[in-house]
């Protein structure tokens, strides 16, 4: 989740691009039907471009209000994103409680069956309720589930209290999501932001005790100080850095390919669908860069744990 109403911001992109064609066709002079057509043709260049990379947003969310699935899938179909890896997320300042995280969970299974060929489910949990969590992996598993996502900040990535649900997705080779901060670093963190925020360094303190676990670090996009992020990150071989967020500066992407590399970039986009897919456009990759991050990446992390989306 972001620090900003992305339905609006969102509402607002579409309803901007829309204005501006429609801005072009009312002026009416033959000056103004050239840059129309010259704005349709560049803009099916651009969409050729976009649909011609198979994509999994690894980062999505669903629920009844903010999220709808509807939405998400309007967007994904326009955007050539074949899946998306969808949670409904423990809200912060919250409890969390197994009966809150399981509704959560229900939510996301219903929209998996409605829709299986698109929704992969991730797990939302709570470890301070540690065997209620536990025993959600084994409940949402059976029902096609696979990965934990988007953890929240109810209990820091690497606080003891995760060590046995971390242990269980080792041995079911599931892929463990968790948010970032907003804010962090050399500004100071967002006085928003709980005491129990995953940070960075948290990442790679939990990714060095269990190396054999896979986490992925959420949302670089999504408010943190990222080239500090990417410099910490560097050096945890077994956390993918996800590229969702609102907060898309120019070079973000270049940067952490610096530090990060093309075998641990995954694509997301925490429902800000034009920036996710538009950043790593801007980027300057190859061909096989861009398939890796949209899509090679993580889906060779989802054969692990036993969904081969090929
Ligand atoms: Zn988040």
């Amino acid at each position: 989740m972001l620090k900003i109403n992305r339905r609006k911001f969102v509402a607002n992109t579409v309803s901007s691009g829309a204005s501006l064609a429609l801005g072009s066709r009312l002026l009416g002079s033959p000056r103004a039907e050239y840059a129309v057509s010259d704005t349709v043709e560049k803009t099916r260049n651009l969409m050729q471009e976009v649909l011609k990379y198979r994509k999994i947003d690894a980062h999505a969310h669903v629920d009844e209000e903010h999220y709808k699935p509807e939405v998400n899938l309007d967007f994904a179909d326009r955007l050539g994103i074949e899946k998306l890896m969808i949670s409904d997320f423990i809200r912060p300042h919250t409890e969390g409680t197994p009966d809150d995280f399981r509704a959560r969970n229900n939510f996301v299974i219903k929209c998996m069956k409605a829709h299986p060929d698109r929704f992969i489910g991730t797990v939302a949990l709570n470890p301070r309720y540690q065997q209620a969590s536990l025993e959600e992996i084994d409940r949402c598993r059976d029902a096609g589930m696979i990965g934990l996502g988007e953890l929240y900040n109810q209990v820091k990535i690497n606080d003891p209290l995760y060590y046995p649900i971390i242990e269980k997705c080792i041995d079911i080779s599931w892929n463990i999501m968790m948010h970032s901060p907003i804010g962090y670093s050399r500004v100071k963190l967002n006085p928003r932001e709980p005491k129990d925020i995953s940070l960075p360094e948290d990442f790679v303190d939990i990714a060095r005790r269990y190396p054999e676990a896979m986490f992925q670090f959420a949302h670089i996009g999504g408010g943190i100080d990222w080239e500090h992020a990417c410099k910490i990150l560097k050096d945890a071989p077994n956390v993918f850095v996800e590229t969702s967020g609102s907060n898309n500066e120019a070079n973000m992407i270049d940067f952490a390919m610096k530090y990060i590399g093309e075998d641990r970039l995954v694509f997301g986009c925490d429902y800000s669908f034009y920036q996710g897919i538009g950043q790593i456009l801007s980027a300057k990759l190859t061909e096989a860069q861009r398939e890796k991050i949209f899509f090679g990446n993580i889906s060779k992390r989802l054969k692990k744990g036993g969904r081969d989306v090929d």
